[in-house]
């Protein structure tokens, strides 16, 4: 029998939680944890018995679902056979080479070569490195700033913290780090002028990094990262036009394409990467969460063929590849990737979200429409937000202090569905596990909409 107050007691005295108000925490305002002790399928648990509709995946990254005996055997029989070796000067598992093989051949891009992490940050961090290797190799020692978009979520880590576009995350942790710059977030419903069209917003977003390119100079500027959907920005798709305008542009000044696929990669936009949805050609890519659905920590810098020519062929001038982790590569995470990986397969887990998430906009839509403060209703595939305001016609925001979103956000959690506030603005979001069904995607939308109608 768990003794939850005993475990509240040992938490709340000794963990630092992240993303959370130390004193609220610390003096009891925010209530103790919530214990989760299991899930199942698409909901979770916790030690006082209840049970919630997981909307948010964990942190959009449960894709196949809680409690896959097959991914739990994975890992078992890989512990039991070697739970653990290194991959520095050229060991391997059979488990890591399927996966890489497998990673290859399914990434957007040219990929040739994959480096392996243990979650989103670090995989960034060494995007970053990579860019700064790639161009002191190829004799251009100048160009190394890296261009993210404001709100843009790439990590927590120095570098990837920096690419991340809020400013909360880099107050009073001294970032953004020198040579990470930003440019503007491709959010029509915020960014448009009156009138403006999608296809005349992406043009506009587009000359502003050309100008910030040709401001910096050109033969300083590395590389460019990006969602293909912006993620814990708010859930913004990208509007009519945006990466083919975004990508002549990189073209024309020489500059990498990151494509940060760490929510969109493995079907959660519907396609099985965000770039092959929005025909992006990424230089490099990232992937961490849906690769193992977060049945162990793993992440992956995906290294397409025009970055690792380049460092294959200085190989014998500058020796080694020097940057590893301890746990690059890690034979149990990988064996648990390559679980996962047969199950969205097999589920046919991209499609699946393409029609449920057909389903899921829909419903959204039409039960968000008659609400005055639904301002924006919106998402692709299993990733969805409602974008609350004051006034739907003059876009009035609501007053800071009310926190509406995270009002809504409780409010829903009382009803047992986990429905996520997002850090900026107003917004409700939501992406479900893959494997969620249209019926429960009913239940999560009326769930959610009664938990507004009870706060506003
Ligand atoms: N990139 C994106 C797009 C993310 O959404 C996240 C996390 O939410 C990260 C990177 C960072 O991943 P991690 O939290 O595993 O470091």
């Amino acid at each position: 029998m768990i003794d939850i107050k005993t475990i509240a007691e040992r938490d709340r005295s000794s963990v630092l939680h992240p993303f959370t108000q130390l004193k609220d925490f610390a003096s009891g305002k925010l209530g103790d944890p919530t214990i989760v002790t299991g899930g199942k399928g698409i909901s979770i648990r916790d030690a006082e018995g209840r049970t919630y509709i997981d909307g948010f995946a964990g942190l959009y990254c449960v894709n196949i679902g809680y409690g896959r005996t097959e991914v739990a055997e994975a890992i078992a029989r890989q512990a039991y056979q070697l739970a653990y070796y290194h991959t520095y000067a050229a060991h391997t598992t059979e488990e890591l080479a399927k996966l890489s093989h497998r990673l290859v051949q399914m990434a957007p891009g040219n990929a040739s070569k994959v480096f392996y992490g243990l979650s989103g940050s670090d995989a960034n961090e060494t995007q970053a490195k990579l860019v700064w290797y790639y161009n002191n190799l190829r004799g251009q020692p100048k160009k190394k700033k890296i261009i993210s978009r404001e709100r843009g979520y790439h990590g927590c880590s120095v570098i990837s913290g920096s690419m991340t576009g809020m400013s909360f995350y880099h107050d009073q942790m001294d970032l953004p780090f020198p040579g990470i710059l930003h440019t503007g977030t491709p959010h029509h419903y915020w960014g448009a002028e009156h009138g403006e069209s999608e296809e005349a917003f992406s043009r506009r977003r587009a000359a502003e990094l050309e100008e910030l390119i040709v401001r910096e100079g050109a033969e300083t500027v590395g590389a460019f990262i990006a969602e293909p959907v912006l993620g814990t920005g708010g859930i913004t798709p990208p509007p009519s036009g945006y990466w083919r305008e975004i990508q002549a542009v990189l073209r024309r000044y020489d500059v990498l394409l990151i494509a940060d696929e760490v929510i969109c990669g493995f079907g959660r936009t519907g396609a099985d990467f965000g770039s092959t949805l929005y025909g992006m050609e990424p230089d490099l890519v990232t992937v961490a969460k849906g690769l193992t659905s977060g049945y162990m920590p793993l992440s992956a810098a995906i290294v397409g063929e025009k970055v690792y020519s380049v460092m294959e062929g200085a190989a014998d001038r500058v020796g080694a590849f020097s940057h590893g982790y301890t746990y690059s590569g890690h034979p149990i995470a990988a064996a648990a990737a390559n679980a996962v990986l047969d199950i969205v397969e097999k589920e046919q887990l991209s499609n699946r979200a393409r029609v449920v998430g057909a389903h899921f906009q829909k419903r959204l839509k039409e039960r968000f429409a008659q609400l005055e403060i639904a301002g924006e209703v919106r998402g692709v595939g299993l990733l969805g937000a409602i974008e609350f305001v004051a006034d739907r016609h003059t876009k009035r925001r609501f007053d800071a202090q009310l926190k509406v979103g995270a009002r809504i956000s409780k409010a829903a959690r009382e009803r047992g569905l986990i429905a996520r506030a997002m850090p900026h603005g107003d917004i409700l979001g939501f992406a479900p596990p893959l494997v969620v069904s249209e019926g429960e995607i009913d239940e999560i939308v009326e769930l959610a909409y009664q938990a507004t109608r009870q706060v506003i």
